[in-house]
């Protein structure tokens, strides 16, 4: 059995993971970008997704590379008086941060050196009239050729713009959310903001094991540390959607608009919350889109997983988790019924899958709803001081479905 998976980014490297571990011996994963990056910013990996990765014998780097993600807490801002007020908080959070690129390179660093192929650009790809076989063909990089790979099983990892998802389901569009995320990590590991540091952490003592979440009007921020002295935190803010480039999810900023935005923060957030915003350098706006959920992820020996098959929000720290519980799934399916029962493997993937990824999507955007103020009237205006105990508990990740087990 020959695996070809389509991206190298976190669904990839977990699906090549999984394949070998369920006993598959070619898995070659192509991947478009020229070389491993350092990007990103954090993440939050719950348990079901830290124990897949302790299987695939990540354990040990996993806690090396990671905080503890203990508490999740909410509350409000009230942005003229700055008086604050805790809303929920769920002590048993359970979960980690990660930055991006620590756990993107803990996965290829621990995969077998041929697996990966950098620079190869998926750019079509036809199945065998059986359906048994399927050909990529795939534009090189470095030499700007054109060649074609076979498998046996096509995985596609391609990302929320996947153009394996459209030659399937051709008509459906992203979703803007309604707000963009702007966003940044602040590096205080040479220790160059002692007095910031020390006035975020006494404003937020839990800081290094809590996921802060701060409502104001129409508006929430997110922020947690990670390994290594780094602060990672995202600001939504309701808007019109930025005019983007296709397929991009990253609008440019210039230095009128982080002025405007450091303004705005004064005049939204604590002191110590917008000074952590104004001491972070290059600071870049995520556009927020998500999708309807698909009613299939199969098609013959084609398996979508990951951003591919449920693009969703953030506000459910998903995409990461789900992307890695695919390919747990997947591998343990393939595992069960063996590359002979290839079809059932699939099904049963799709059967397992489908209904978790789908509800969760779907309880994201419902969050990001809540937390932006959108399900209130008059719109932008959740009800902080007066909301009630039900209306609170609404605001916390347990409340995810299928947060404590994945299937
Ligand atoms: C560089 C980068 C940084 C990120 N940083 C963060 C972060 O800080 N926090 C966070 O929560 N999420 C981040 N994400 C998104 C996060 O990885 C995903 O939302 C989630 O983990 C699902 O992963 P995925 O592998 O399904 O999709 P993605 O992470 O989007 O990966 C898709 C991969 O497929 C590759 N690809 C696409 N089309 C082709 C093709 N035709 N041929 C070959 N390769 C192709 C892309 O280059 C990409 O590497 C980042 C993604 C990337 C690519």
């Amino acid at each position: 059995m020959k695996v070809v998976v389509v991206g190298g980014s976190m669904a990839g490297l977990a699906c090549a993971h999984a394949l070998f571990s369920a006993g598959c011996k070619q898995v070659i994963v192509l991947e478009k970008a020229r070389t491993l990056k350092s990007a990103g910013a954090g993440l939050a990996l719950d348990s079901q997704t830290c124990q897949a990765l302790a299987e695939w014998q990540l354990h040990q780097q996993l806690m090396d590379s990671t905080l503890p993600l203990t508490i999740d807490q909410n509350q409000a801002t009230e942005s003229k008086s700055k008086a604050t007020r805790v809303l929920a908080r769920d002590e048993n959070f359970n979960c980690r941060a990660a930055h991006w690129s620590d756990l993107h390179k803990l996965l290829y660093d621990k995969l077998p050196r041929d697996t990966v192929h950098w620079g190869h650009e998926v750019v079509s790809f036809r199945q065998s009239g059986d359906g048994l076989g399927v050909t990529v063909e795939v534009k090189m990089a470095q030499t700007d050729q054109t060649i074609e790979i076979d498998g046996d099983l096509l995985v596609a990892a391609d990302g929320s713009m996947s153009l394996i998802r459209k030659h399937f389901v051709p008509h459906q569009h992203r979703r803007y959310l309604g707000y963009c995320a702007w966003r940044g990590v602040f590096d205080y590991s040479k220790n160059d903001s002692p007095e910031m540091v020390a006035s975020i952490k006494k404003v937020y003592p839990d800081l290094g094991k809590c996921l802060y979440f701060d409502l104001a009007k129409g508006s929430h921020s997110v922020f947690y540390e990670l390994h290594g002295k780094r602060i990672n935190w995202l600001w939504y803010v309701n808007q019109p959607e930025p005019h983007m480039q296709m397929n991009s999810l990253t609008a440019k900023v210039d230095k009128i608009a982080i002025e405007k935005m450091h303004e705005e923060a004064s005049e939204t957030w604590v002191p110590e919350l917008s000074a952590l915003i104004k001491a972070t350098p290059e600071p870049f706006i995520n556009v927020l889109y998500d999708r309807e959920p698909l009613k299939q992820f199969v098609w013959g020996h084609v398996v979508l997983v990951g951003d591919a098959a449920h693009p969703t929000s953030p506000h459910g720290v998903r995409s990461t988790n789900m992307s890695i519980m695919d390919a747990s799934v997947l591998g343990q399916s393939i595992a069960k019924w063996g590359f002979d029962k290839i079809s059932t493997a699939l099904a049963e993937y799709e059967s397992i899958r489908l209904p978790v990824t789908s509800q969760q999507v779907l309880y994201s955007r419902h969050l990001g709803l809540l937390k932006q103020g959108f399900l209130f009237d008059p719109p932008h205006s959740f009800p902080w001081f007066e909301a009630d105990a039900d209306l609170c508990e609404q605001l916390l990740q347990r409340n995810m479905p299928f947060f404590k087990s994945h299937s």
